[in-house]
């Protein structure tokens, strides 16, 4: 644009108007996605409402249902980035999650069977012929996420449904059966509060002789009863950073795997008092506390020197929960219609 260019004359008006046209098509271009998001977000949203003032009522007309929500999961689900799983089994759960996914089987059907290790032993438990179903994502890292799992039991004779859902209060998110039962058991008085998932027991392996909470490093660990502090950091290479609590009824706690011992041995300890900070040491593939008990050479089973139990959510909670489950099944209704991914075998380099 030359400066000697007259201004009022001709010119200036062209290149306002070309200006304003420019302007247009920027504020179209940046807009146009966003209004879009804004729509499928707004078809989204009506699912709620029905379970929120009337948690009574289960099923909906079906036909409101097809007419109303199944434009959304379609774009929800290309969203969200989950597939879904779906078999019979004839053999064993590992071997029905194989055949439907290849290799990425084993690991799948490993997490599923962690939700409900609480209420049935998939070694023995499972029949011919029970089926499941299952929402899930494979991380870059290969983490896997699966926020809803329904397994149909002949053996208990009912589905069990295990839908994630971060109650309020809670540091995490943790899984419920559709009255509000939580899935998982927790330890009464732990010695840990805030964590993402129990693990591992003792059921599941015959050499593991803890239980272990997956949570970040640095999460406060509590003795859950008074006594001594009795050593700390041995066995280093397998144990990482690590405390033997002697209580006082002659019980010893084990934590391992820590970040951070805050006590010393010598140390008296109070009931409750954080004594250490969760990490990841040792023979450790990821961040989380293996607590252990013992009494001379016998291992004991904390779920049993504990006591269990399990959380229900508030009724004041229950719409949200369940406007959160009606998402979720929506979401595995759209993935189950799509055509069956073929079991993809990535090469990914270890680590
Ligand atoms: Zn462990």
């Amino acid at each position: 644009m030359s400066p000697s260019a007259p201004v009022g004359g001709r010119p200036w008006l062209l290149y306002a108007l070309l200006g304003a046209s420019l302007a247009m098509n920027l504020v179209m271009a940046i807009r146009w996605p966003r209004a879009r998001l804004e729509v499928d977000a707004a078809v989204e949203a009506p699912p709620a409402p029905p379970a929120a003032t009337d948690p009574g009522v289960d099923e909906p007309p079906p036909e409101e249902v097809a007419a109303t929500v199944s434009p959304a999961p379609d774009a929800a689900l290309a969203a969200s980035g989950f597939r879904a799983v779906q078999g019979v089994v004839h053999e064993n759960l590992s071997r029905t999650f194989q055949e439907a996914l290849g290799d990425a089987g084993p690991a799948i059907s490993a997490v599923f069977s962690r939700l409900f290790v609480w209420d049935l032993d998939v070694r023995t438990d499972l029949m011919k012929g029970d089926t499941l179903a299952a929402l899930y994502a494979v991380s870059d890292s290969g983490e896997i996420d699966m926020p809803l799992a329904i397994l149909h039991s002949q053996k208990l004779g009912k589905d069990l449904k295990a839908c994630r859902f971060q109650a309020p209060g809670d540091a995490y998110a943790s899984w419920w059966y559709p009255d509000g039962t939580e899935v998982p058991f927790r330890l009464q008085d732990g010695p840990i509060d805030d964590y993402i998932q129990i693990t591992e027991t003792l059921v599941d392996r015959k050499r593991h002789k803890g239980w272990d909470f997956k949570t970040p490093v640095g999460t406060p660990v509590k003795t859950p009863r008074a006594g001594k502090v009795v050593r700390e950091n041995w066995s280093f290479r397998g144990n990482g950073n690590c405390l033997d609590i002697r209580f006082d009824d002659g019980t010893n706690a084990y934590f391992l795997h820590l970040s951070e011992n805050l006590v010393k041995p010598g140390d008296r300890v109070a009931a409750g008092q954080v004594v250490a900070k969760s990490g990841n040491t040792g023979r450790s593939t990821a961040p989380h506390l293996h607590y252990q008990l013992v009494r001379g050479e016998r291992v004991i089973d904390p779920g049993d020197y504990h006591g269990t139990l399990r959380r229900h959510l508030d009724p004041s909670t229950m719409p949200a929960f369940q406007a959160e489950t009606a998402r979720l099944d929506a979401l595995l209704e759209a993935a189950l219609a799509l055509p069956p991914a073929l079991p993809q075998t990535e090469t990914s380099a270890p680590g």
